[in-house]
């Protein structure tokens, strides 16, 4: 089992206002990332304590908390071979053609997943 928390700073965007970076600077930045530097592991790994619960406990004393609704985590890649083939495509030919492997396959891995497609263009 693992656990983590991440904490990020969300931009109201650059348009018009403050740079990102100046915006990493502000002093509650750092008041709120102390705050979630004290969760202790056994939190992140609990199953019966709640997103709810967990930030209850790190920020119950902050003027506001918003907990978003959040989606399960699923492992997956989006990868598929016509996409591959799409990319592949774009290579001028004598390209491909020094990608091709001794079968004339030319190889790709999914740099999220791993998985291997074999294209033959
Ligand atoms: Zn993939």
């Amino acid at each position: 089992m693992a656990g983590g928390l991440l904490v990020q700073h969300l931009a109201e965007g650059e348009e018009g206002r403050e740079r990102l970076h100046v915006r990493l600077d502000h002093p509650e930045w750092g008041h709120v990332a102390s705050l979630a530097v004290s969760v202790r592991h056994d939190e992140l790994v609990d199953p019966a304590l709640g997103l709810e619960s967990l930030v209850w406990r790190l920020f119950h004393d902050e003027p506001e908390v918003r907990v978003e609704a959040g989606r399960p985590v699923a492992r997956g890649c989006r990868c598929s071979i016509a996409h591959y083939r799409e990319v592949v495509a774009r290579f001028p030919e004598g390209e491909r053609a020094a990608m091709r492997n001794d079968a004339g396959a030319i190889v790709v891995d999914c740099a999220f997943c791993s998985k291997q497609f074999e294209i033959l263009a």
